[in-house]
């Protein structure tokens, strides 16, 4: 079992047209010769690769609140988040604290493997009856899976793989991967290899 979650899921991606569109003002050329041209310049950072910033992708992540502290960091994006105040409270109070099956199945379903224990759990759900959300938020564990909405540019994320393709949280490498596999155009992306030059050391 993989001791690490990471999931990517596409919600959707656009712009591409429209980025080639607005790349082919530049010289007047042909919209539809504008392929090759976004393919080299999409590597050359300081002005050249701004089109970038015309296509939009939206990600459906889920992946542990340690792996969140690190994503927020790069500001030029938006995220929509399940909120651990009102849905948490109601699904711990849903689940038979006494039933060790269901307890496995809610630590399976809503952490990270190995960080929150059947005791940790019964712990958090003390607070449950008294409705002090502040103190469930306290003692929620790092590994506490959150789903979130993310969208970005390509440039954003451009930057993301350029420095954290090499990062040692494995999180990060799993991300490109799933992230690479799944947006349409790939080829302006960099690539999960590290290029020693190019990328941000740790
Ligand atoms: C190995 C590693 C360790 C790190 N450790 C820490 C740490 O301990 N603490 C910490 O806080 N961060 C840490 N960081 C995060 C780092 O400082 C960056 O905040 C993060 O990587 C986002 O990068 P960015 O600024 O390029 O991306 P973005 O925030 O997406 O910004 C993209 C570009 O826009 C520019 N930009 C963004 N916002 C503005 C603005 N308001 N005004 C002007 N220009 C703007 C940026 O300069 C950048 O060129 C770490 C990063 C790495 C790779």
């Amino acid at each position: 079992m993989e001791s690490f979650y990471m999931r990517v899921k596409k919600a959707d991606e656009a712009g591409y047209a429209a980025a080639l569109a607005g790349l082919a003002h530049n010289k007047k050329q042909e919209t539809r010769r504008m392929d090759a041209v976004a393919r080299k310049l999409a590597a050359m950072d300081g002005g050249h690769n701004k089109f970038l910033e015309s296509i939009i992708v939206w990600l459906d992540v889920r992946a542990p609140r340690y792996w969140w502290q690190e994503a927020d960091t790069f500001r030029l994006s938006t995220k929509q988040s399940e909120s651990t105040m009102h849905t948490l409270t109601e699904e711990l109070s849903a689940i038979d604290i006494g039933d060790p099956a269901a307890v496995a199945a809610f630590i399976a379903d809503n952490f990270e493997p190995n960080s929150c224990s059947p005791q940790t759990l019964a712990w958090i759900y003390q607070t449950v009856p008294q409705k002090n959300l502040i103190e469930i938020k306290k003692k929620l564990p790092e590994g506490f899976l959150q789903t979130r909405m993310w969208c970005m540019s390509y440039k954003t994320l451009r930057n993301i793989i350029l420095q954290r393709r090499s990062h040692r949280l494995p999180h990060w490498k799993e991300f490109i991967r799933q992230v690479l596999a799944q947006v349409e155009h790939p080829e302006l992306l960099p690539t999960l290899e590290r290029e020693k030059k190019t990328d941000v050391q740790q």
